[in-house]
């Protein structure tokens, strides 16, 4: 708003320069005026740092992003990063896998851990843009994504976000896994029979060490990114990208052939 609120009141500025009945050219220049501003002072629209924590090139319309934090917005089109950025860490925690820096067991703790900071923040995106009832904001806002199968009643019933919904031969697999990712972290990979029992695994008695294989560390990434992509589609279809950022090349475009051919 402040970057927007200078460039109106430059814009102001350079239009009660101009004689009635005449033409001339007003070039605002934002970089000149951030570069003007190196000193102390900077205008008030001109962020701290320079460059911000992460930048992406927008995996919808190609935009390129510079945003402090993780998660966002496409500045151009609306459309997150979330799923991008998260594709992105699943395939650095595979290429360690293969490299041999990184347990399978060590894997599927940080695979789940992704899955679970990607999906609150779109929870927390849907609780902060839909209005709601402060029960469920605040079910949402508990709502741990390591608990798959309660995480996936909560947005089925109430958003129709259905992350599960490609994912009907992998469910068991997928709980299984989820259900190890506890035992791996909270009771030093030995089977309790909580984990038994739950997450259905018949191949281990309780008391038994859990031996991860590198196959179902890569298979549980294969899950994790189709529940992200169905996820992220249920996610644009109640926040749509903008019509403006994904036609924005074509206007300009047209727009100026337009102008060109005036007479
Ligand atoms: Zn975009």
């Amino acid at each position: 708003m402040a970057y927007i609120a200078y460039y109106i009141d430059t814009l102001n500025e350079g239009l009660a320069t101009i004689e009635p009945n005449s033409k001339q050219e007003i070039v605002i220049d934002m970089d000149a005026v951030a570069d003007s501003v190196a000193t102390e002072p900077r205008s008030d629209f001109y962020p701290a740092s320079v460059t911000q924590q992460t930048q992406f090139a927008c995996a919808k319309c190609d935009a390129f992003n510079d945003v402090r934090g993780r998660y966002a917005y496409c500045a151009n089109c609306g459309w997150r990063n979330n799923r991008a950025t998260t594709e992105v860490a699943l395939q650095r925690i595979r290429d360690n896998i293969n490299a041999g820096q990184t347990t399978p067991s060590d894997a599927v703790k940080q695979a789940v851990s992704e899955f679970d900071s990607v999906s609150r923040n779109y929870a927390d995106e849907l609780q902060r843009r839909v209005p709601m009832k402060a029960s469920l904001r605040k079910e949402l806002q508990g709502q741990l994504f390591h608990s798959i199968e309660q995480a996936d009643i909560l947005l089925r019933e109430v958003f129709r976000i259905d992350i599960l919904r490609k994912m009907d031969n992998d469910r068991p697999f997928v709980k299984k896994m989820f259900m190890r990712r506890h035992v791996y972290e909270h009771d030093g990979g030995v089977a309790t029979q909580r984990y038994i029992h739950e997450g259905g695994d018949t191949d281990v008695r309780e008391g038994d060490l859990i031996r991860e294989t590198k196959e179902n560390a890569h298979n549980l990434i294969s899950c994790i990114n189709r529940m992200l992509s169905s996820f992220d589609d249920d996610f644009h279809g109640i926040f749509p990208q903008h019509e403006y950022g994904r036609n924005l090349t074509d206007q300009v475009a047209k727009r100026g052939a337009g102008r060109e051919k005036r007479p």
